[in-house]
């Protein structure tokens, strides 16, 4: 392809896009396809030879968008958002022009340094302590998942807590310290580093809520040491995945530390929410652990992929992570004065992600980004006005920021109640109109109203109530009688 026919054949592929998001309003939320339905009208065999750009778009007009769920719709309220704003669109397209890859920062100086720039600012932006930059002695990384910096982490983790854990490996006797409600991430993040489910000790919650105790982590590690058993890392979450709930940082901090143990927060979908003051009282206590993360690609208006990730030592991923073979020696490196993010995560070479967090910071500015903020938070909370008002619902859970937890009051008890919830959002979902997905707390079904689309308004918000209330209406009537 040459640049001129590149420039033609771009053109095309911009128009479809800025089309298929004009026109996404108008599409169901959820794709409603049977298992092999994208295959069956797919031609088995390869193309042999070249086809025109036109024909695979109307492949993917005929196939991909009907088989697709569609997250950037404004009535999707399923999970967690995952932002990929026009804007960030922009920046994966220059990011995949430069081809840059930046494993080491002799091999692509910008994509580092641009990454260090922009992971400094939003820390300070985000209101964490100064040690999480890189003029603190810490600093911030793009990772390609929340999960991938848990992994790397407690790895991290694991090299501070046992000085021959390079060399000999996990011993049998580690711990890793979560609760209930913690991210399946943190459990994975064990099994991949050889630590097995055995490692990780549920702590129990502060009595009457979702949050982890203290005292109950306090009392846990005091009676693992007892037992020569090795803590190596707490993982606190700020803003759970099934109700929003917050454990208290601070606390859990103020207990770990005296013991070596490292603290990890997960805040991957509410931790943006502190680029707005009011909000930063969520991350109290961030200043006492050792690594923060959260996700620019849920609620911060960038593509998948981003998770960022910062580290109050610089030299914690490096010292547990660097492996380097001849070929990746080289000047800039053994200098010292440079960073080479391969060192901060699992894969050896990395794309240059930045450039898409940068257009979105470009293209919106940090206000931007807080308008977005508070404009799904305040939906939420109007949203939560009316189930309280209403006495067909209830709240499940008091909201979190953007998220709103209810279920259906029948009269007919909590069976009923959880039955009559479970299709209200069958029926929710198969109208193709909005999409929402469950959790279950404390044995109870519970409908989760995650707000954060890019182009989620008031007037989506409101669509979705209306069609909650009418089908409310009609599966009370069947679970009262
Ligand atoms: N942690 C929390 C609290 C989450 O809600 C999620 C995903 O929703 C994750 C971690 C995993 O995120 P990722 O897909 O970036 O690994």
């Amino acid at each position: 392809l040459d640049p001129e026919e590149f420039r033609r054949l771009g053109h095309a592929v911009v128009d479809w896009i800025a089309d298929h998001r004009a026109g996404l309003e108008a599409l169901p939320v959820r794709a409603d396809v049977e298992p092999g339905w994208v295959r069956e009208r797919l031609p088995a065999a390869l193309p042999e030879d070249p086809a025109p750009l036109d024909a695979l778009l109307s492949v993917v007009d005929d196939v991909v968008v009907p088989a697709s769920t569609h997250w950037q719709h404004p009535r999707f309220f399923a999970y967690f958002p995952a932002n990929a704003s026009l804007h960030s669109l922009l920046g994966d397209m220059l990011s995949g022009g430069l081809g840059a890859q930046g494993m080491l920062w002799s091999t692509s100086p910008a994509a580092t340094e641009v990454e260090q720039v922009l992971l400094d600012g939003l820390a300070t932006a985000l209101g964490l302590d100064p040690g999480f930059t890189f003029a603190g002695g810490g600093g911030g990384s793009i990772q390609d998942s929340a999960s991938s910096a848990a992994l790397v982490a407690l790895l991290a983790a694991l090299h501070r807590a046992e000085p021959g854990w390079r060399e000999r490996g996990v011993t049998g006797t580690e711990r890793v310290y979560v609760t209930a409600e913690t991210h399946s991430s943190l459990a994975k993040a064990a099994r991949v580093a050889g630590l097995g489910a055995r490692a990780l000790r549920t702590v129990e919650p502060v009595p009457g809520s979702r949050a982890m105790s203290p005292q109950a982590l306090a009392a846990a590690v005091a009676e693992d040491v007892a037992a020569g058993l090795v803590p190596v890392l707490v993982c606190p979450t700020v803003g759970t995945t099934g109700t929003g709930a917050v454990d208290p940082v601070r606390a859990i901090a103020e207990v770990a530390r005296p013991h070596g143990v490292w603290v990890h927060v997960d805040a991957a979908w509410a931790g943006v929410a502190a680029l707005a003051p009011e909000f930063r009282h969520l991350l109290d206590g961030v200043e006492l652990v050792d690594s923060f993360c959260t996700d620019a690609h849920k609620w911060m208006l960038t593509a998948f992929d981003a998770s960022l990730l910062w580290v109050r030592e610089a030299d914690a991923l490096p010292a547990a992570l660097s492996i380097t073979p001849e070929y990746l020696r080289n000047a800039a490196s053994e200098s010292g004065a440079v960073v080479d993010y391969r060192d901060w995560q699992v894969p050896l070479g990395r794309r240059f992600r930045a450039f898409k967090l940068w257009t979105v910071l470009h293209g919106v500015g940090l206000s931007g980004l807080r308008a977005h903020i508070r404009g799904h938070v305040a939906l939420a909370a109007g949203l939560a006005e009316r189930v309280r008002a209403d006495p067909a619902f209830e709240l499940a859970a008091e909201p979190s920021l953007a998220l709103v937890c209810l279920r259906v009051v029948t009269g007919a008890g909590p069976d009923a109640d959880d039955d009559a919830s479970r299709e209200l959002l069958e029926r929710v979902n198969a109208s193709g109109e909005a999409f929402l997905t469950h959790t279950v707390v404390g044995g109870r079904y519970v409908i989760r109203v995650a707000i954060g689309a890019v182009t989620t308004g008031p007037e989506h918000v409101d669509q979705l109530w209306e069609q909650l209330r009418a089908e409310a209406e009609r599966v009370r009537q069947r679970y009262a009688a």
